[in-house]
């Protein structure tokens, strides 16, 4: 197929079009995009999560939520195939973290270990972390038995039907927990403070929902598992008395936050108060022209591989527009 518009012409000597850091949904979306338009991006993919490329799907089995695979797919399967399609249109990838970014003055800079490049746009795509109870035994039942995305894997086998909990005070353990009620036989609200930070709104629906039990003044301790080496309970631990028990659930979810990977953008663009990547809304901009933002480092709200995948696209459409403006 032919490419979708001329390249950008003359952009300077040794200094490249566009450089996406990230290797999410966002970034590899935004990949194929920029290399179908010719413009030869260069790809910081990271190896943060997990020493992999391919972002927070490589941590996850199945994904029954992206459209196009109506048996579902696994994470690793799906960021694969992603990464080949950008592959294939000519994206040029490399396997290192990008430790420094100067976007302040033009060209921008961006370094890893291994080089330095210099370019006229760049779309940070690097993603975000769910907030982690670091519980002793959290590693051992990650995607086993704990969670941090009721809309992932509420449906999922291993917890449908089960009697489930989830960590939080705040609007996302609230949503998480009324959304669980869909599919699990009961869920328990484990707060550690002696009231919920929610909206009222939210709080009334916690409240009111026969479905939901709420534990004030309660904190997990650490996961406890059956002799087969299954979770089986929570140990809980009171936060007023030290008083401690354990509650019989078979999936912890995690509903207290994200922390978005924008670290090494810090005093070079506008952030929010945690962190995200503010963009004009509707669109991939930020408060530098040139430097675009897709996926979960500007999306506190929606954080699903489409949606990323979605603004990785609308971000590399911009940056072709941007370089065809500044030609
Ligand atoms: P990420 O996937 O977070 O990728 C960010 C990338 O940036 C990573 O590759 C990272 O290494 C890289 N990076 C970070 N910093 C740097 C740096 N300095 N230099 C270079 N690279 C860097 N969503 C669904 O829609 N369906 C699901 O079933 C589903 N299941 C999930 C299961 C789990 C366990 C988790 C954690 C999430 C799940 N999600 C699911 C959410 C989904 O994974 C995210 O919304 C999506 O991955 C966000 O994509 P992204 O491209 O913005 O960022």
């Amino acid at each position: 197929e032919a490419p979708a518009s001329p390249p950008p012409s003359d952009l300077g000597k040794g200094v490249e079009n566009l450089v996406i850091i990230g290797s999410g949904p966002a970034g590899y979306t935004a990949a194929i995009y920029a290399a179908r338009a010719n413009l030869k991006p260069v790809v910081f993919e990271g190896y943060q999560v997990g020493g992999v490329p391919g972002g927070q799907l490589m941590t996850t089995t199945e994904v029954e939520n992206f459209p196009g695979f109506p048996d579902g797919v696994t994470g690793p399967d799906l960021m694969d195939k992603m990464r080949k399609q950008a592959e294939r249109w000519g994206a040029e990838l490399h396997q290192e973290d990008v430790e420094f970014v100067n976007v302040k003055s033009r060209p921008f800079v961006i370094r890893s270990s291994d080089r330095e490049v210099k370019c006229h746009s760049v779309i940070i795509a690097t993603g975000a972390a769910a907030k982690r109870l670091r519980l002793p035994r959290e590693d051992e039942f990650w995607s086993r038995g704990i969670s941090a995305c009721a809309i992932c894997d509420g449906a999922s086998p291993l917890f449908k039907g089960q009697v489930l909990a989830v960590v939080g005070g705040g609007d996302t353990a609230t949503e998480e927990a009324i959304y669980l009620t869909k599919y699990a036989r009961h869920v328990h609200l484990l707060v550690r403070k002696d009231q919920l930070r929610a909206s009222k709104a939210m709080q009334d629906r916690v409240l009111n929902n026969p479905n939901i039990t709420v534990h004030f003044n309660t904190e997990a301790v650490d996961v406890v598992s059956n002799p087969k080496g299954q979770m089986s309970g929570i140990q809980l631990k009171r936060t007023d008395t030290g008083e401690e028990s354990v509650l019989e659930v078979k999936g912890l979810f995690y509903g207290i936050g994200h922390t978005p990977n924008s670290q090494l953008l810090q005093g070079q663009i506008d952030l929010d108060d945690a962190g995200y990547i503010l963009v004009e809304e509707g669109t991939a901009k930020t408060s530098v022209d040139g430097v675009f933002a897709a996926g979960d480092v500007q999306d506190h709200e929606w954080r699903q591989a489409v949606t990323a995948a979605g603004s990785g696209c609308v971000a590399a459409l911009s940056v072709e527009r941007y370089l065809v403006a500044n030609d």
